[in-house]
């Protein structure tokens, strides 16, 4: 039987946070923020593995650290991502076995819910590519290179998409390998099959979905954490 497969994104530096160690590794609540995101998926029923994407040089302490001191069980490989995300997706994407559906998540984002999962894989199966995602909550404009607002977005047709982007993985792992052949560079997997005609459904996110980037982040991530745990 074919399986839904998990694949989290953990080999970027963090530069932005600038807490010197991978932002993934910094403690909410006691524990690190990566181990929340795996958890996640680790206790949800319809997913079977996880392909962890480890920067290099961190996928020893990904491994010892994160998922045997957590017990992660259905990790099935730790896998060295590359430079830009897009490589690192690649790297995993090589790894994953068997899979009908693949979740691809930013091991960023801990809370995501149990909800956003099922339904990513609800609305896969049936579109073949989808993300989450919230309104914004501010006006969006145009700005030209002089600093002059040039133009306003209509607020209800715009969406911030967070992640799990799900995907039916032969479609993206088709895509991917011929978005890298060609060298166009993206910063989110949706713009993958896009660039290639196909669609990709929006779903319900969660404002609380939130992905721990600069360090008011981590001041919002404790209070989420105090909500939910
Ligand atoms: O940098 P940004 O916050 O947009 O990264 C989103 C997610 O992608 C993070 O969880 C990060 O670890 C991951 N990533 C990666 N490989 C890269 C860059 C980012 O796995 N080269």
């Amino acid at each position: 039987m074919k399986k839904n497969c998990a694949l989290i994104l953990a080999a970027g530096k963090g530069a932005r946070m600038g807490a010197g160690i991978n932002k993934q590794f910094l403690n909410i609540k006691g524990k690190p923020i990566l181990v929340y995101t795996l958890q996640a998926f680790n206790i949800h029923p319809e997913i079977e593995s996880i392909v962890l994407v480890a920067a290099e040089g961190e996928a020893e302490y990904c491994r010892k650290e994160i998922v045997e001191k957590y017990n992660i069980s259905k990790v099935e490989s730790i896998v060295i991502g590359g430079k830009e995300r897009q490589e690192s997706v690649l790297s995993g994407l090589n790894k994953v076995k068997n899979a009908d559906i693949v979740l691809i998540h930013d091991g960023a984002r801990p809370f995501v819910s149990n909800r956003i999962i099922s339904e990513g894989i609800k609305y896969a199966k049936l579109y073949g590519a989808c993300s989450c995602g919230v309104r914004p909550k501010d006006t969006i404009k145009i700005i030209n290179g002089e600093g002059f607002s040039i133009d306003n977005l209509d607020r209800d047709t715009l969406a911030n998409v967070q992640t799990p982007q799900c995907f039916k993985y032969d479609l993206i792992y088709k895509c991917h390998k011929e978005i890298m052949k060609k060298k166009v560079k993206v910063t989110d997997d949706t713009s993958v099959v896009e660039y290639f005609g196909y669609k990709v459904y929006i779903y319900d996110g969660d404002y609380k979905n939130i992905k721990i980037t600069t360090p008011e982040d981590m001041i919002i991530g404790e209070s989420i954490m105090k909500e939910l745990h």
